[in-house]
């Protein structure tokens, strides 16, 4: 029988090890860009950016430290996390704040 916090367990040593994985494909992407010389690919390369920008949302969302509204308990939508990177309410909670 599992308990909550065996599940959350199994469930963060998973993406744990996913993360890995997605942290040195980023690695192996970062590196050939490197070799190729910045000339064609400028920093700030859109593509790049929004991978990284991703994993890390991704990160945390999946970790479960994020997203959440802090209120309602339902997930934060992303259109608002995307410009509230560090919000703790769903846009309904902001609204009906006190
Ligand atoms: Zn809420």
């Amino acid at each position: 029988m599992f308990t909550q916090d065996d599940q959350l367990a199994e469930a963060r040593a998973r993406l744990l090890a996913e993360r890995a994985e997605v942290l040195k494909e980023l690695e192996q992407l970062n590196a050939r860009l490197e070799v190729k010389g910045d000339y064609e690919l400028g920093e700030g390369d859109p593509m790049i950016y929004q991978w990284e920008l991703n994993l890390a949302l991704r990160e945390r969302a999946e970790l479960g430290l994020y997203g959440r509204c802090e209120r309602c308990g339902k997930p934060i939508e992303p259109e608002r996390l995307a410009v509230l990177t560090h919000t703790t309410v769903c846009s309904q909670c902001a609204q009906r704040r006190r």
